[in-house]
């Protein structure tokens, strides 16, 4: 039996209305089902990748309670510092466990401001008896703290050359919260505070140099094996960024702009090009040509800057007459220069400071001279290694000694 024309025509209209109306109800549902997922998604990997980032944060993520700090306590009262960190660290180098971290931090009183930078004051501080220094940033400045503290915390960058972190913490006082990094107290200051108050003869400004080279060399050099160090640029070099301990060595500090490098051959994090003090910028950094994918171009740019700072130095050292301490480029760029004027004076003239006259009598100064000339070489591959720049001051400084020896010897005889 055949169905009549009318009877079809009914059939699929009933059928194709019946369709539009299951397909008007699911696909706004698959549609919803869909934004849901994908909302749930999203927010997800944006947690996920937050919490990754700041994986090593030191106190947000543990329970506030179970982070009562132990009470410190020394017999006859003192604490001593040096010797709470030896027995801490257990030769890591990587710092006080946190919670020792906190207990310090919170025995720490602030005594007077000592001097300010980018994010903060810094302050002297006491604990037990003994000095500290105080770096306290604000909460704005939470992610350089941050960053500055998961650099010192890198296990084996603990070195006599390099500033020795105690503690972070972050602390209430009530109406803000503060974030405090807690250091070794350096009474001399900066090597920029400290040359323009002294003079150096031959042996202190090896003394000086010797040891600014040797934190640089332990910081750019990678230690391999489970209890290794990565590579480290510092990327702020500059003599404000020195110390001066009180046997007339240096501590390289401020390490809150320093990048790693990882296994994998890149860099710990998107490194924004130009950062640092534009005074002490290479110039392949000026005029933006760095390949900053590569970590050997991190480490040329510093060495630059570690040219001026030796440029500084021997200009304080008598051997070569009497200047008054001035920072590189004085004579070339105003106090507070643009990243125009230096890179006209660093990029286009290619002028570097000036190489007095005197010092091509002292041979100390002529190698001290050789050495920061190739090390502020225009060409970042032509410099030499901070290795290669250590082992040259070495022998210097050891045949310096030498010849001092046998003229006093002689002298004496
Ligand atoms: P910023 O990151 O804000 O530049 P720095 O760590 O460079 O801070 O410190 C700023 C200044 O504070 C230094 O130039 C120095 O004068 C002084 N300073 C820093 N750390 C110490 C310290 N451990 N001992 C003595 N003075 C210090
Ligand atoms: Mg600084």
């Amino acid at each position: 039996m055949r169905s009549s024309p009318s009877t079809k025509a009914t059939g699929s209209s009933w059928d194709n209305t019946s369709e539009m109306l299951l397909l008007r109800i699911t696909v706004p549902i698959v549609i919803i089902i869909l934004f849901i997922v994908t909302t749930v998604l999203v927010y997800e990997k944006c947690r996920g990748s937050k919490r990754r980032q700041f994986k090593a944060k030191p106190f947000d993520e543990i329970d506030e309670h179970l982070l009562e700090p132990p009470e410190l306590s020394f017999p006859g009262g003192g604490g001593d510092l040096k010797q709470l960190l030896e027995t801490s660290t257990s030769g890591s180098g990587s710092g006080l466990p946190l919670l020792v971290q906190r207990s310090v931090a919170r025995q720490v009183t602030l005594d007077q401001s000592v001097g300010k930078g980018r994010y903060g004051d810094v302050w002297r501080g006491r604990w037990h008896g003994e000095d500290v220094a105080v770096k306290i940033f604000s909460t704005r400045d939470e992610r350089s703290w941050f960053r500055e503290v998961e650099i010192y915390q890198t296990v084996m960058l603990r070195h006599e050359n390099i500033l020795g972190f105690i503690a972070a913490d972050n602390k209430d006082n009530g109406t803000w919260t503060q974030l405090w990094l807690i250091m070794d107290y350096h009474r001399h200051g900066s090597l920029f505070d400290y040359l323009q108050r002294t003079t150096v003869d031959v042996r202190g400004m090896y003394r000086l140099a010797l040891s600014i080279v040797t934190g640089l060399a332990h910081l750019h050099m990678e230690i391999v094996g489970t209890q290794g160090k990565p590579a480290i640029a510092h990327r702020d070099l500059k003599s404000k960024n020195i110390l001066v301990k009180s046997n007339g060595t240096c501590a390289i500090a401020d390490l809150g702009l320093a990048v790693r490098h990882m296994p994998d051959d890149s860099v710990d994090m998107a490194p924004n090009s130009r950062v640092g003090t534009k005074r002490y910028m290479a110039p392949e950094v000026l005029d933006e040509t760095m390949n900053t994918s590569q970590f050997e171009s991190f480490k040329r740019a510093d060495v630059y800057a570690l040219g001026l700072v030796l440029w500084e130095v021997a200009r304080r050292c008598t051997a070569g007459g009497l200047h008054e301490y001035q920072p590189p480029y004085h004579d070339l760029v105003p106090s507070d220069p643009s990243l125009e004027e230096m890179r006209k004076v660093v990029c286009v003239d290619r002028q570097r400071p000036s190489i007095p006259n005197q010092w091509h009598s002292s041979e100390a100064l002529r190698v001290m001279s050789k050495v920061m000339k190739e090390c502020w070489y225009h060409s970042p591959a032509a410099r030499l290694t901070v290795l290669r720049v250590k082992k040259t001051l070495c022998s210097s400084a050891v045949a310096d000694d030498a010849k001092m020896m046998t003229s006093a010897a002689s002298s004496q005889g």
